[in-house]
C-alpha cells in the first residue's frame, strides 16, 4: 500500500488531515501509530502520529523528536510542511538507508496541527484568531461574522477623518497604518461582523484572543504583561495535552515547532540573553542552527532577535523554545517557514530593517504577486449597507495567504525542512552496549561497557544536568534462576554520558554452577534502551 501523497494545490482541513494520517498508518503499520491527545471544545481530535520502527523496539525505548505544526490557526501551511516531514520519514524507510537506520533509534512524535478549532475557523470562514477567541458582547465591541453573505468573514473599511489608517500612496485599494506625514482621506479597518451594542463610539474588535505560544511554563506572565497568555500556562485544553504528552515521554529529547512569517530558523531564548544563558548549550544551538540555516536557505536567529524589529525590543513570555530550553533542556528550535511577502520576493532581512510605515508599503508587492499568479489572497472591496455602521466596504485580504508562503512554494520549502529536521534527529545519543564473560570455574566475571556513539550527550545540554529529573545512565543485571550475585550493585545508577564515545564501564561477578542466563540493560530516557543477554556455561 502506497503512503499517501501530499498535496500542495490547497490548504488542509481537518477532515483531510486526519484521513491523511489514517491513511498514512493504514500504508505502514508497523511504523506509524495514530494518537488523539484529546478532543477540542469544537470536537476535533487533536492528532499525534507516532513514527518509528517498531520492529527495533517500541516507541518509548529511544530517543524521541517531537515536531508541533499550527500553534497558529493562520499558518496553514504549517500542516502541509508536518505531513511532508511523516510522508519523508515513512517512504524513506526501506528505501534509503539514512532514513531507515535514524528510524530503528528515533521514535518521532508529530503533532500536525496544535489549534484544530482556529485552523478550521481560518480556513473555512478567514476570520482572525490567534489560537482561540473568546468573543465578548461589550459597547462598540464587533463580533466577528459573515455580513454580507459570501460566506466569508473579511474585512470592513469606511472613511473617518479620525481613522487610523490611510490609502496606500500607490495602490488605493491597500490601506496602510496612518503616519503624521499622511492627508486623508483616512479610514477605519476592522475585520468584518457585526456591533450589536453600537451607540456611534470608536468600533474595536470585541473578544479575548489567546495565543497556544504563549501557554507554555517557562516565563509565562497574565495578560496584563503578556497579551495571549490565556488564564494560566496550558491552560487551553490542547496545550494541557501536548504538555502532558511531553512531560510523560521522558525520551523527548529535541523539539521542533513550524510556524510561518518572514522565512528564518528560530532558537531560544524568546526572553534571555545568550548571555544569560549556558555558553556551551549557545554554541551547541549555533552549531545546528547554522546547519539548519544552510539547508533550509533561511537566516538563523534567536527568537528575541527575531521579533526586535527596527529596535522595538519584544520579549515573548511563555515561549515554546524557552520552555524546551530552559524547563527541559532539550536542542529545540522553530522554523518560519515564509510568507507571502517572501513569496513576492521580499525578504526577511528587508522587512526586519524596515519602519512600520515601509512594512505596510510592502504589501504592494504582496498583492502584484497574488494578481499575477490569479492566487485569490485579495478580495476586491465591493460597498455595503451595514445594519450598524452604514456604508462600509467589504473585501481586502485572505488572511490565511497572506500569512502563509505560496502553495506553487511549498513543497520545496516543506521539503528543505524535512531534510533539517532528519539531520537534527539524528544526532540524538545513540547507546551501545558490549558485554564480555569470563569464566573462573563456576564464578563468572561479566564486564559491560555502554557507550553514546551520538553527537550529542545523553544529557543533550548542560541546561539539562541543572535541572532535576532529567534522568541518567542506569545499567541493571537481571539474573535467571540458580544465578546468584556476588557482587553488591545489582541496579548502577552511572550519570549522564558524554557525546561521541562517552563510556562507563561495569563489572560483576556472579556464580552460576549449573550454568544460566543473564540479561544486562543498559536505559537513559533520552538515548533509549539496549539490552543484551548472555548464556554462561555450566
Ligand atoms: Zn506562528
Amino acid at each position: 500500500m502506497q503512503v499517501p501523497g501530499v498535496r500542495f494545490d490547497e490548504f488542509y482541513d481537518q477532515a483531510e488531515l486526519l484521513a491523511w494520517c489514517e491513511a498514512a498508518v493504514k500504508a505502514r503499520p508497523k511504523l506509524a501509530k495514530l494518537h488523539r491527545l484529546t478532543t477540542t471544545p469544537d470536537g476535533h481530535p487533536l492528532l499525534l502520529l507516532e513514527i518509528t520502527d517498531r520492529a527495533t523496539g517500541p516507541g518509548e525505548s529511544k530517543p524521541g523528536y517531537l515536531l508541533h505544526a499550527n500553534i497558529h490557526p493562520h499558518e496553514l501551511t504549517t500542516i502541509t510542511a508536518a505531513l511532508v516531514v511523516a510522508r519523508d520519514l515513512l517512504t524513506g524507510h526501506g528505501q534509503d538507508e539514512e532514513t531507515t537506520a535514524l528510524l530503528r533509534r528515533v521514535t518521532f512524535y508529530v503533532v500536525p496541527c496544535l489549534a484544530p478549532d482556529g485552523a478550521e475557523f481560518a480556513l473555512k470562514t478567514n476570520g482572525s484568531v490567534r489560537s482561540r477567541s473568546y468573543p465578548r458582547r461589550r459597547p462598540n465591541g464587533l463580533l466577528q461574522a459573515d455580513m454580507d453573505g459570501d460566506g466569508q468573514i473579511r474585512w470592513m473599511r469606511w472613511p473617518d477623518p479620525d481613522g487610523d489608517h490611510a490609502l496606500h500612496p500607490e495602490e488605493p485599494c491597500l490601506l496602510v497604518r496612518r503616519q503624521p506625514e499622511h492627508d486623508g482621506p483616512f479610514y477605519r479597518l476592522v475585520p468584518e461582523g457585526e456591533v450589536p451594542l453600537y451607540d456611534g463610539g470608536p468600533v474595536h474588535l470585541s473578544e479575548r484572543r489567546v495565543d497556544f505560544n504563549r501557554q507554555w511554563p517557562a516565563y509565562w506572565e497574565p495578560e496584563h504583561i503578556q497579551g495571549g497568555a490565556g488564564d494560566f500556562p496550558f491552560s487551553e485544553p490542547e496545550m494541557r495535552a501536548i504538555g502532558e504528552f511531553v512531560m510523560a515521554h521522558r525520551n523527548i529529547y529535541a523539539m521542533l515547532g513550524f510556524h510561518t512569517g518572514g522565512n528564518g530558523v528560530l532558537r531560544p531564548s524568546a526572553t534571555r540573553a545568550d548571555s544569560e544563558l549556558d555558553a556551551e548549550d549557545v554554541k551547541t544551538m549555533r552549531q545546528v542552527g547554522a546547519r539548519g540555516a544552510e539547508l533550509t536557505g533561511f537566516a538563523l536567529f534567536s527568537v528575541s532577535d527575531y521579533c526586535r524589529t527596527y529596535s522595538i525590543d519584544a520579549k515573548l513570555r511563555g515561549h515554546f523554545t524557552d520552555w524546551a530550553y530552559s524547563h527541559l533542556g532539550t536542542l529545540t528550535y522553530e522554523i518560519e517557514l515564509g510568507n507571502l511577502y517572501n513569496s513576492a520576493g521580499v525578504t526577511t532581512e528587508q522587512w526586519r530593517e524596515a519602519t512600520p510605515a515601509e512594512q505596510d508599503l510592502l504589501a504592494l508587492d504582496a498583492l502584484r504577486w497574488s494578481e499575477a499568479h490569479d492566487y485569490g489572497a485579495f478580495a476586491p472591496w465591493r460597498a455595503f449597507d451595514h445594519p450598524q455602521l452604514g456604508e462600509v466596504e467589504i473585501g481586502g485580504w485572505v488572511r490565511y495567504r497572506l500569512a502563509n508562503p505560496a502553495l506553487s512554494h511549498l513543497e520545496a520549502i516543506a521539503e528543505r525542512c524535512s531534510k533539517f529536521i532528519r539531520y537534527h534527529a539524528a544526532l540524538a545519543p545513540w547507546l551501545e552496549l558490549r558485554v564480555e564473560v569470563t569464566s573462573f570455574g563456576e564464578v563468572k566475571r561479566l564486564r559491560a561497557a555502554v557507550v553514546n556513539r551520538g553527537e550529542l550527550p545523553t544529557n543533550i545540554t548542560r541546561q539539562a544536568l541543572r535541572l532535576q529529573g532529567i534522568e541518567g545512565l542506569e545499567v541493571s543485571l537481571r539474573l535467571a534462576d540458580g544465578v546468584e550475585l556476588l557482587s553488591r550493585q545489582q541496579v548502577s545508577a552511572l550519570g549522564h554520558l558524554p557525546r561521541l564515545q562517552g563510556k562507563r564501564e561495569l563489572e560483576w561477578f556472579v556464580r552460576a554452577p549449573a550454568g544460566g542466563e543473564v540479561t544486562i540493560t543498559a536505559t537513559c530516557p533520552r538515548a533509549g534502551r539496549v539490552e543484551e543477554r548472555v548464556t554462561l556455561e555450566p
